[in-house]
């Protein structure tokens, strides 16, 4: 079974010029979403992690599988003035613009191995701001994972010196 079968490609979603990755089909298989689970497990190689954190909102899916496969807590992180606890915040420039994302200044504690997951890196503007968040609670950063990477976007450069996987590459 090849994963890349569950993603569907919708042109011009949800504004003209941009390929939307759709990962419905994905959710809606079990056999698919096990075996997409077991990509991304495979490739920590058995390191430790003692938290997941995944962006809004597409990140939540695979981000709990994720938290619940590897026994280690999921931490949301969502966009500004959704999370009730007091938050950190990190901001990140859009083509036009920029965007900020939150996070619960308890979520994470000094020295957490942290796994940071989403479901596309496109220009890499969200996942960075996700680090930024992590490394200013002392977390460490094991690994970005994704499940896909539009690699023309060139978003791993980024995320420079942290560990980066895909399980589809485009
Ligand atoms: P970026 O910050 O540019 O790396 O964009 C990543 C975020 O935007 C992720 O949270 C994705 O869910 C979403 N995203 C960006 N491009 C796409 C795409 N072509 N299809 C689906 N989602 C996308």
């Amino acid at each position: 079974m090849k994963i890349e079968n569950y993603v569907r490609d919708i042109q011009g979603f949800p504004k003209e010029g941009i390929l939307f990755k759709d990962i419905t089909p994905l959710l809606n298989d079990p056999d698919a979403r096990k075996k997409c689970l077991s990509i991304l497990v495979e490739s920590l190689k058995g390191q430790k992690i003692d938290k997941v954190v995944g962006a809004e909102s597409r990140g939540f899916f695979f981000g709990m599988l994720l938290a619940q496969e590897l026994n280690a807590g999921f931490v949301p992180v969502r966009k500004p003035k959704k999370l009730p606890y007091d938050t950190i915040s990190a901001s990140y420039e859009l083509e036009y613009g920029t965007d900020t994302l939150e996070m619960h200044k308890d979520a994470i504690q000094k020295g957490d191995r942290v796994l940071i997951h989403d479901d596309v890196l496109a220009t890499g503007g969200t996942a960075k701001a996700v680090c930024d968040l992590v490394t200013e609670l002392g977390g460490e950063i094991v690994q970005c994972n994704f499940l896909m990477e539009l690699s023309f976007l060139n978003g791993r450069e980024k995320l420079k010196d942290n560990p980066i996987f895909a399980a589809i590459t485009y």
